[in-house]
């Protein structure tokens, strides 16, 4: 059996913000996330245990969840140190976990290629390792600045992630170095009790995100990915989108805006809630990223969707465009209806869209008004709404770090 132990505990202190850089968001998609996807598609691993400061186990449980990261059987507290929290990660691992894949949660651009290449390797030789060969000329350097010598490169590698031993000898080598060894990474503690490790050619874009500079680098590494989505969704950062809805209004039905419940002697009649102004938003921002229309997404015929609350579906087409990379720029709706007055409810159904869609009050307009009495929605048999939408690509985590 195969588990792999996943620290992510850093605290992102050399980002300069106040959120650990696993959560980031990389083209719409937190890095960890990115990180552990890798490893949902490789078939030899059989279970992930992440590892998390202690207040982000729960926000990291709901992530996995989210995501639908189903090999991940575990979201644990980490220590101070790395090696304390891959240490909790192996007392937790299944008896039978012969191996273990160590891989830091902030490189999510490892492949699953790269990761079954190092399991590879440790099943033939005990222990493999991710690492490159050092390209640049290394100087060893004085206190004072001045160049002392020319170090000889040719058997010098940088070491990366996956790194893959023996459950059991990493449990040994961390039990014999004693508490004082500190080991930046888990091969330190094999060589310490002298067990062989061997290197597997690792990749120059697995890299480890520690900078602002490193995201945009992984940013720019993934959109120029042949071959994944990234590249036709980001071709364009910002796209439009509207939508248009109508429904019937009838008796003994209640009447749902924006997720908000009015007092109407009627309410619109439809498979779900027949909220007609927040349908209307979701096919916008459906529209906006070609991802057809809400009919498509939560047909009638699925009795899933009956009567169910149209602010879920919403969350559900935000999901979508996020994992497409895309965020809402800005919305302006118009709901037409001759009665009942919506102005007192404006402000709490912009409180529930702007939630959902992560946006703050002024990017989403609501508006109504009459038809002056004329055609369906002036004779009062039912009320309808236009939106649109600005989709912009990124993240606004991404865009607080200029
Ligand atoms: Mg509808």
């Amino acid at each position: 059996m195969n588990i792999a132990i996943i620290p992510a505990g850093g605290v992102g202190s050399r980002m300069g913000l106040d959120m650990p850089k696993q959560y980031y968001d990389l083209l719409g998609i937190p890095i960890l996330v990115h990180t552990l996807r890798a490893f949902e598609l490789v078939p030899e691993i059989d279970g992930v245990i992440v590892v998390v400061p202690k207040e982000h186990v729960q926000a990291t449980e709901e992530l996995v969840g989210h995501y639908g990261l189903a090999k991940v059987t575990q979201v644990i507290a980490g220590g101070r140190l790395r090696q304390d929290s891959v240490a909790n990660g192996l007392a937790v691992v299944p008896a039978e976990t012969e191996f273990v894949v160590v891989h830091d949660g902030a490189r999510p651009l490892v492949t699953p290629e790269l990761i079954r290449r190092c399991l590879v390797v440790a099943h033939e030789n005990g222990a493999a390792m991710a690492a490159i060969a050092v390209k640049d000329t290394l100087k060893a350097v004085e206190a004072s600045g001045v160049i002392r010598t020319t170090i000889d490169r040719s058997s010098l590698w940088q070491a990366q992630t996956p790194q893959v031993m023996r459950a059991a000898v990493l449990r040994r080598a961390m039990a014999e170095v004693g508490r004082d060894f500190i080991g930046t990474d888990e091969a330190a503690f094999l060589e310490a009790i002298g067990e062989k490790m061997v290197v597997v050619e690792g990749s120059e874009r697995n890299i480890k995100i520690t900078r602002p500079e490193d995201l945009h680098i992984a940013a720019a590494l993934l959109q120029t990915d042949k071959g994944t989505d990234y590249m036709d969704t980001h071709k364009t950062r910002e796209r439009i989108g509207h939508g248009y809805d109508a429904h019937t209004l009838v008796a003994g039905r209640d009447l749902v805006l924006g997720g908000v419940k009015i007092d109407h002697e009627r309410g619109l009649l439809g498979h779900s809630d027949a909220d007609v102004l927040t349908h209307a938003l979701c096919d916008a921002i459906l529209g906006a990223l070609g991802l057809g229309d809400i009919g498509q997404h939560f047909p009638d015929s699925d009795s899933a969707y009956k009567g169910i609350s149209s602010l879920r579906l919403l969350q559900h087409v935000m999901q979508l465009a996020s994992e497409k990379g895309y965020r809402l720029g800005n919305a302006d709706v118009t709901v037409i209806a001759q009665r009942p007055k919506l102005a007192p409810h404006w402000s709490a159904m912009k409180e529930n869209l702007c939630t959902i869609c992560q946006v703050k009050g002024d990017l989403i307009n609501l508006k109504g008004t009459t038809t002056e009495k004329m055609g369906f929605a002036g004779r009062g048999e039912g009320i309808a709404a236009h939106a649109v939408v600005l989709m912009i690509a990124g993240t606004r985590v991404s865009s607080r770090m200029h």
